[in-house]
């Protein structure tokens, strides 16, 4: 029997070579009819016996291209149309045209072989791409996502590649990117003075490669500065002249099997290496692993990833394993253009390899790691940008603003977010240009007019200044709130929960840091269960970046330790101004601020041990601390939990420093103390949520902040909860570090709309 249907196909079914699929599957079948994209995703009208329809549906969800999500298939039946063939018809474009744009993907298995085929027409050649693969989100300028709105717009297209984007048969049909050497990109190898130099870039650059020297690469969304990883004196080298004393620096291997060589890791973070998003993947560093120690002073770990671009496959066949870390210096935003390049090349690096096709949007590498068998971004950028996240509400859209450091944001449209790449440090001034233009530009990609913008509740933030500016309503969020809420979102959960927090910083309405936090808290509203003790916090951010401050307040504010010898051994690491400076602010509580932050408890413990005394990147000491600790302790400090009645419970760890203190006075091992004090910390948190558990009947907990970057604690927590019976969610879509919070403070947003029936409704678009 002859019917007709439509199917209206949603998901990621743009831009990756879905409708030549369905042409293929259709004409093989002997269906008539057409497929289009539409706002909504793709529609497909077939025609023919009923059993060939039901065929082609099952080979296509069971046979999808190969960077396509089908999310879902509505088939409806509809009286037959007078086609006799299958054709792929026009687009119109309207409505959602985001739905066109996936994020940038790493070179597919096919273009690879071409690459190398001496034979192939493509040979060699380094921006080879197609409909599955290539770069997508940082070529355009502009929605839908068409050739003429991209950076490939001044390359017109040779006979051969114009025929290949035309062919319903061919893999690169519509492919907007597509170019071969007669007609696209061209690649050259710059020295500082701006000549381009003789012979074949790629090869000059491997030479000054293997040469020790620094070369600047321009990739998908910025250049990096690559360096060979073997080598000690030219990774030394690029760390000082990039001003990045110790922060671990990102290695690219040629091939897994190279990195077999000096990485240990499982089938999950295979498929993560080899996956299109293609991020960086902290793994374990093999004993032995023929790499610089300089390239990760702190741990025990190498950030490693694969080439995504063919010029990064054909570089790194020449030269590799390289350091690729972004080009910038020190926080500032990845240099994306020639001439933000220009104060990099000469001082930092000694060529360019550069190109012609410009980088529309900036983008820096994403960072995971696999932690308890489990996906945890360290951040998520190039790759997943601009795959939307669901929110557990919708409503009006709203712009969220998120932290100052690491900073994204996020836009929203109905209970979609659309989570920003990697911005920086909002303090810094380039880095707030991009805030701001980036801003503009996702509203622009979303095509919503926010009317709402939610931003931290720190007064001095840039993005709350910015916000206040904005001329826009808008809703202060409580920093660790929205830590909590980010987590709810990843999770589908609107609350209750109890929200722990555990980080460096966060503004507190009660006028002391927050950072240690334990919020009995829904997406709409929180009340403070739990913190930390309060510790002083000499001169604010002079003790952020001076642990060993942070380690001489915590003994001088417990009368139990300010006169112990170890408090001697740590004023004699400091210069004698300082420690005069620092008691006295402490004794006087002037410029003081109390802080329960657990980033600073770990600061002050990393410190005791003689681990770290001036931090050069954001965690550093309690990195060092985590690498510290020994395995197979099981031991723990003491620590108590008091209810004063009047206010949150105080979750203190002084008895845990004191049990430290007499620790090192009487020489135990640091591995052993610092391995006791992660014990210590993940049943104070225990011990807490049970007691939640009692009070206010909370069975779900929530794990967020910085420290939970640290996947020793994140699974002591884990695990201790999880045998308790509770139901513990952390982070596996954006990070625990501020780079999450836009997330929370959208959905905090919406859920107070929603409350006081403020909600401008769906059509608020
Ligand atoms: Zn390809
Ligand atoms: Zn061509
Ligand atoms: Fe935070």
């Amino acid at each position: 029997m002859t019917k007709r249907v439509r199917a209206t196909i949603r998901g990621r079914v743009q831009g990756v070579g879905f409708r030549p699929t369905v042409y293929r599957y259709a004409k093989e079948a002997g269906l008539a009819g057409f497929v289009r994209n539409a706002p909504a995703g793709v529609v497909v009208e077939l025609e023919g016996p009923a059993e060939r329809i039901e065929g082609f549906f099952a080979r296509l969800e069971k046979a999808p291209p190969p960077q396509a999500r089908i999310d879902s298939v509505e088939r409806e039946e509809i009286p037959p149309g007078d086609e006799t063939d299958f054709q792929i018809a026009p687009t119109a474009h309207s409505g959602d045209l985001l739905v066109g744009l996936p994020p940038d993907l790493a070179t597919c298995p096919d273009c690879l072989a071409e690459l190398r085929d001496p034979a192939d027409r493509r040979f060699g050649y380094p921006f080879t791409n197609c409909t599955n693969c290539g770069p997508r989100f940082t070529i355009v300028r502009s929605l839908p996502y068409d050739r003429p709105r991209t950076s490939m717009a001044p390359f017109q297209m040779c006979e051969a590649c114009r025929a290949e984007y035309e062919s319903p048969e061919d893999r690169r049909f519509d492919a907007q990117p597509n170019a071969c050497a007669a007609c696209g990109p061209r690649l050259r190898l710059v020295d500082p003075a701006g000549h381009a130099l003789d012979g074949d870039p790629i090869e000059e650059a491997a030479e000054a490669l293997r040469a020790g020297r620094i070369v600047a690469v321009k990739g998908l969304g910025g250049f990096h500065l690559a360096v060979d990883a073997t080598s000690e004196e030219p990774v030394a080298r690029l760390r000082e002249r990039k001003r990045r004393p110790s922060k671990a620096l990102a290695v690219m291997f040629a091939s897994l099997e190279e990195l077999r060589g000096s990485c240990r890791f499982g089938p999950e973070e295979e498929a993560m290496l080899l996956s299109p998003r293609r991020p960086i993947v902290v793994l374990p560093r093999r004993p032995g692993a023929p790499l610089a120690a300089g390239i990760s002073p702190d741990t025990r770990d190498v950030g490693a990833f694969l080439p995504y671009t063919p010029l990064h496959a054909l570089l790194l066949e020449k030269v590799s394993p390289l350091v690729m870390t972004s080009g910038n210096l020190a926080e500032e935003p990845i240099a994306r253009t020639d001439e933000e390049l220009a104060p990099l090349l000469g001082p930092v690096a000694d060529f360019a390899l550069t190109h012609d096709r410009e980088i529309v949007r900036r983008c820096d590498d994403s960072v995971m790691k696999l932690a308890g068998g489990r996906p945890l971004p360290y951040r998520r950028s190039r790759g997943w940008v601009p795959d939307a996240v669901r929110l557990p509400v919708d409503g009006a859209p709203v712009i969220a603003c998120g932290g100052e450091m690491k900073n994204t944001f996020c836009v929203t449209r109905g209970d979609r977010a659309l989570v920003s790449q990697h911005i920086g440090e909002l303090s810094d001034l380039p880095a707030f240009r991009f805030f701001a233009e980036n801003v503009r530009d996702f509203c622009a990609l979303l095509q919503v007019e926010p009317r709402v913008v939610a931003h931290d509740l720190h007064p001095d933030y840039v993005s709350t200044r910015w916000a206040l500016d904005s001329g826009l309503r808008t809703v202060a969020v409580q920093h660790h709130h929205a830590h909590a809420a980010s987590v709810m979102v990843e999770h589908g959960l609107t609350g209750p929960v109890l929200g722990v927090s555990l980080d460096g910083t966060g503004y507190g309405p009660d006028g002391t840091v927050w950072g240690g936090e334990f919020l009995a808290c829904d997406l709409a509203g929180y009340e403070r269960f739990a913190r930390l003790g309060h510790y002083p916090l000499p001169g604010g951010e002079e003790t952020v970046r001076r642990p060993v401050r942070m380690a001489l307040a915590c003994l001088l504010s417990d009368p139990e330790t300010a006169r112990d010898e170890v408090v001697e051994a740590v004023l004699g690491r400091m210069p004698a101004a300082e420690r005069r400076v620092v008691a006295r602010m402490i004794e006087r509580g002037f410029r003081t601020p109390l802080t329960s932050s657990a980033g600073r408890l770990f600061d002050a413990v990393s410190a005791l041990l003689g681990l770290c005394d001036e931090i050069d990147y954001e965690g550093q000491a309690a990195v060092r601390l985590q690498w510290a600790a020994a395995d197979g302790v099981d031991g723990a400090y003491e620590f108590a939990l008091e209810d004063d009645g009047s206010g949150p419970l105080v979750l203190d760890f002084s008895p845990t420093i004191r049990g430290i203190v007499r620790d090192i006075r009487s020489g135990a091992e640091a591995g052993r103390i610092a391995a006791m004090f992660h014990n210590t910390l993940a049943a104070g948190v225990r011990a807490v949520c049970l007691e939640a558990r009692a009070r206010k009947n909370l069975e779900t907990v929530t794990l967020s902040g910085g420290c939970f970057q640290n996947e020793r604690l994140l699974g002591l927590v884990t695990d201790g909860l999880a045998s308790d019976g509770f139901e513990v969610c952390s982070h596996e879509r954006v990070p625990p570090n501020d780079a999450g919070i836009c997330l929370g403070q959208a959905a905090v947003a919406l859920a107070l709309a929603r409350k006081i029936g403020d909600n401008v409704g769906p059509g608020g678009r």
